[in-house]
């Protein structure tokens, strides 16, 4: 349309005061020189928080709130193309796949062009808009590069901006793996601690160059800004449009009618761009024009900001444009502007004085759980499924990629949303796991009958698995086996070394023995289940299954068992006529405990020393490395805060407010049961009626484990309780620990202090807390003390050689941050409701200073990918004729060095193949391995000829030579002299096919075989 012909018309028609129709100058682009304001239309869709994903897209449940993604996604076509100036951009690729799925061809061909001319840019590009805090950084990678892969295939492009508007502080890992790893070119938030942005605005520094990582320093940097509202929402009330905003400015312009405003509305918004300008540099501002479920109905949003542009400009001392945050980037990096550089991270986040969003670090931690078994179950899977073949028509992993990644919203995993939509991501993954499972059964078989060379479809041997373990429940391994049968149990080890760990299982029979699959008995160890496990086992299963157990287990079963790297082990289970001796545990009871001064437990090079009267841990010994530390291990819970009277801050599903400080003693000696035996040995402590701990050390293993059972958390004092558990040594750590970023580099924290600004102290615990995906550690010149976790929690170091992690938390108020629910979980069986136990573990080690890096690296990979175990029963000679007992996925000869991962091993859709590696350390971080890795891919596929290597971006969607061409370089302030010189992996010959990864670097290929 010939627009510019047109505005004379209009111009004409103003000044005569006779206009019917008005057609306005949306046309404008930047004016250097002047102030342009870049109008940004977005609608902030969150996969899931008051409402399910699903019901916020068909419009569903609005009495808790007024949403509809479907009619945001309609809306917004007829709405752009009734202007092509009008621009806007959208982000969760979960609700637009919905969408795109259900549109005509016609529509889906406009959507093209509207994507291919600009007018609607798909930004961000994941599924969803992922936490930061308690997201393991191959959750992100995973649930970016689904969404990455599918904008790709549908529409040919690579988002280019990271849009994380909303989540609750900001990860060093988003910025340089998720924003400079997938090739974006900078990154947009909202959220950093109120004090932070108060001293950002004054000096100017919202917008920076953020090299998360000290190993990959400028080679992984990202352009940044952070929103200068601390929101993500227009300048002020006056520019909201949505139907049912109240406070809209509306720009009444037309001179016949009553109430016209033109100048008052001109006025207003230069205004708040000037005060915006104030705060930032370069003639650049963003008006985020939207906040969440906006744009239902599109065209009262694009009407107002259509006359805004036209007025606006017409007065001239501001340019307004319709604008993208690819322009708005763009922009900005044409000013040539230096920029102050951000390292670390932007956490903990507090939105005022009290208000510390450090409790849901911890919130929901039986959905932290779960979802991290799941991203390490999906991670296996994904293996079995390349070695067996994929199937499209399923059964596939897709159902669990899908679960998960939604799972990864900052609504999601953060534990924010109410109850029934945490159910919701808790079904979705469950029905995931399911589908998963058949396939890795199927797998299994298929490997095993030595037919999955042959595209195995529909192999005989069927397995079953254990998911129900963490509540003592394998009904496949409590049978009978009187029929002469054995238990057949398969051991998958996901890894890429070789590695051993002990597995228990329950069983109902104490007259077995193991053998491995030469035949040979290998030692086991019987343990009694205690009642406090069976009562969790029955409680749960009938809140879950509808019914009990049929059988009731009296013996854990543990046995050391092997597997070599993606590949397995098969162990044979069988009933003997007499109890294996030896293999029960000695149970040493607290009267024999109280004539000793000390009881010391562990078989091997650690020895955990507890006090005879009490069962206090003292110390902690290890022959080998010459540790010999003090220690002392206890529970405490805080008392959540009720906000006062207003009842705002309360402590609740996003904040932490503590209320005082409460140890948990131990009810002394009568708790206090040592067990032994040739495997392990266990030290059970009950706390109190809803605390109790096991402690276990296992022979050749030089950590100890702690399995705890807390809840269910009484509330009938009416105070909601955060529980912790602290480990005291020491180590004199001088206010200073570190702390895991999305599981990868650490960083770090130095208690009430900042790197960035002066701290004002108002909280002292929560706001020392940080977030915690695979552990935290202290050290002094002499020692380290590390602590690992099997899920995210938060955690601290509230006192110099101390170490703290809270682990469960119940509450009895809402903290008035949106969500409108106390944090109060509960498990029912028919109308009867109990407050919600947790079953978790973690892991606790002291090394001499300096070695304790290997230890967290290794071993929580193994935390992150437990053994995958399957079993069934047959005849063990039969099956030993029948089938194979042992398989690696690669070169028997090889294996993966110590400091790399195979984070992805995946058959894409076409068949090829999706590859990703990762270096486990750090620059500095350990003497060995911070080195240069090679990984042999030719040994890595030992079964099959590559053909064909690409390396791509970290999502995948675009080649990283092209990634790296299109790349915007930043200016940043200061010396460039001063920079470390980033080491990386050189290019991968064809011919010999050795991958090399510098420490911290993560490379993915995509594979085409033979
Ligand atoms: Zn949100």
């Amino acid at each position: 349309m010939a627009i510019q012909g047109w505005v004379l018309i209009v111009l004409l028609w103003v000044s005569c005061a006779e206009a019917k129709y008005m057609v306005y100058d949306t046309t404008s682009k930047i004016v250097p020189g002047k102030l342009n304001v870049h109008l940004v239309a977005h609608s902030h869709d969150d996969v899931g928080w008051l409402k399910t994903i699903d019901q916020y897209y068909v419009g569903s449940n609005n009495s808790i709130q007024v949403a509809c993604v479907q009619d945001v996604l309609d809306s917004i076509v007829p709405a752009l193309l009734a202007d092509k100036n009008r621009k806007f951009i959208f982000v969760e690729q979960a609700f637009f796949q919905r969408w795109w799925r259900t549109q005509s061809e016609a529509i889906q061909e406009t959507v093209k062009q509207l994507v291919s001319s600009g007018q609607l840019e798909l930004i961000n590009g994941g599924m969803c808009m992922h936490d930061e805090a308690t997201t393991h950084y191959i959750d992100m990678i995973d649930q970016t590069t689904l969404g990455h892969r599918f904008v790709k295939q549908e529409f040919n492009v690579t988002p280019r901006i990271g849009w994380q508007i909303d989540p609750f502080g900001h990860s060093a890992a988003q910025a340089y793996l998720l924003g400079a790893e997938v090739g974006f070119d900078s990154l947009f938030f909202a959220r950093i601690d109120y004090q932070d942005r108060a001293k950002r605005k004054d000096d100017k520094t919202l917008e920076v160059v953020w090299r998360g990582s000290k190993s990959l320093g400028s080679s992984a940097q990202i352009f940044s800004d952070a929103f200068p509202a601390g929101n993500y929402e227009p300048p002020s009330k006056y520019f909201h449009y949505e139907i049912d905003d109240q406070d809209s400015l509306i720009v009444q312009d037309d001179e016949n009618l009553f109430d016209y405003n033109v100048p008052r509305c001109v006025n207003e918004f230069i205004s708040a761009a000037l005060s915006q300008a104030n705060v930032t540099r370069t003639n650049h501002i963003m008006w985020t024009m939207g906040t969440d479920f906006k744009y239902q109905y599109a065209h009262t949003w694009f009407r107002q900001m259509d006359k805004f542009i036209h007025y606006v400009n017409q007065d001239g001392r501001v340019n307004a444009l319709y604008s993208t945050p690819s322009i708005y980037t763009d922009a900005k990096y044409a000013t040539n502007e230096s920029w102050p550089i951000k390292t670390d991270d932007y956490f903990p986040y507090a939105d005022r004085v009290n208000a510390y969003w450090t409790g849901y670090f911890t919130s929901r931690p039986s959905l932290k759980g779960y979802v991290r078994t799941m991203s390490g179950y999906y991670l296996a899977a994904r293996q079995l499924e390349f070695y067996k073949g994929r199937s499209k028509a399923g059964p596939n992993v897709d159902s669990l990629a899908d679960a998960l990644a939604i799972a990864q919203h900052h609504d999601g995993i953060s534990g924010t949303s109410k109850q029934h939509v945490a159910d919701d991501y808790a079904k979705r993954l469950s029905i995931g796991y399911d589908e998963a499972a058949q396939m890795v059964e199927m797998s299994l078989a298929c490997i095993m009958e030595s037919s999955s060379k042959t595209g195995c479809r529909s192999p005989t041997t069927k397995f079953q698995q254990c998911p129900l373990l963490n509540i003592s429940y394998c009904p496949s391994s409590e049978v009978g086996l009187s029929n002469g049968k054995s238990l057949v149990v398969v051991v998958y080890n996901p890894l890429g070394w070789k590695r051993e760990d002990v597995i228990r299982i329950p069983v109902i029979d104490e007259k077995v023995t193991v053998k491995d699959a030469g035949g040979k008995v290998i030692e086991s160890q019987l343990l009694p289940v205690q009642n406090a496990s069976l009562a969790i086992r029955n409680y749960h299963s009938m809140a879950y299954l509808g019914r009990s157990p049929s059988t009731t287990p009296k013996y854990w079963l543990a046995f050391s068992a092997s597997a070599p790297p993606l590949g397995f082990n098969t162990y044979f289970i069988s009933r003997v006529k007499k109890p294996v001796p030896h293999a029960k545990s000695h149970v040493m009871h607290s009267s024999e405990l109280s004539k000793s001064g000390t009881v010391e437990v562990g078989l091997g090079a650690l020895k955990l020393v507890y006090s005879g009267n009490g069962g206090k841990l003292l110390r902690y010994t290890n022959s080998r490395t010459k540790v010999n530390a003090t220690v002392d291990q206890s529970y405490s819970f805080y008392a959540g805060h009720n906000g006062s009277k207003d009842k705002l801050d309360a402590s609740g599903a996003y904040l932490f407010r503590p209320n005082g400080s409460h140890p948990l003693k131990s009810k002394g000696k009568a708790s206090f049961t040592v067990l032994r035996g040739p495997i392990l040995d266990e030290v059970h402590q009950k706390t109190n009626s809803w605390i109790y701990q096991i402690a276990r050390v296992y022979k050749g293993k030089e950590h100890a484990e702690f399995e705890f059972t807390i809840g269910p958390i009484p509330i009938d004092d009416g105070f909601g309780k955060e529980v912790v558990t602290r480990i005291s040594t020491d180590i004199r750590s001088k206010k200073t620990f570190y702390t895991d970023s999305n599981a990868r580099d650490f960083i770090e924290r130095i208690r009430d202090f900042r790197k960035d600004w002066h701290l004002e102290v108002n909280q002292p615990i929560a706001g020392n807390y940080y977030p915690i995906n695979l552990g935290m550690f202290i050290k002094d010149d002499k020692e380290e003390l590390s602590v690992l976790v099997d899920r995210a929690v938060g955690g601290s170091s509230i006192v110099d050689g101390q170490v703290e992690i809270m682990l469960h938390r119940r509450l009895v108020h809402d903290d008035s941050r949106g969500v409108g629910e106390a944090l109060n979980e509960t498990v029912c069986v028919l109308n009867k409701c109990t407050g919600l136990t947790i079953v978790g573990k973690y892991y606790l080690r002291i090394d001499p200073l300096g070695e304790g890096a290997k230890w967290r690296r290794s071993f929580g990979q193994e935390i992150y990918s437990p053994f995958l175990l399957a079993f069934t029963e047959q005849d063990e000679n039969s099956w030993k004729n029948s089938h194979v007992v042992s398989f690696s996925g690669i070169d028997p000869s090889y294996v993966v060095p110590d400091n790399v991962a195979i984070v992805t091993l995946q058959e894409l859709d076409d068949g090829k193949v999706l590859l990703r590696l990762a270096h486990l350390y750090e620059v500095g971080e350990d003497k060995d391995l911070s080195v240069i890795a090679s990984v042999e891919l030719k040994k890595l596929f030992a079964n099959k000829k590559i053909k064909e290597i690409k390396e791509t971006s970290l999502s995948a969607n675009q080649g990283r030579a092209e990634m790296e061409k299109k790349r915007l370089v930043w200016k940043v302030e200061g010396s460039p002299k001063d920079d470390p010189k980033v080491v990386r992996g050189g290019p991968v010959d064809p011919a010999t096919l050795v991958v090399e990864l510098a420490p911290m670097e993560i490379r993915t290929f995509v594979l085409a075989f033979n």
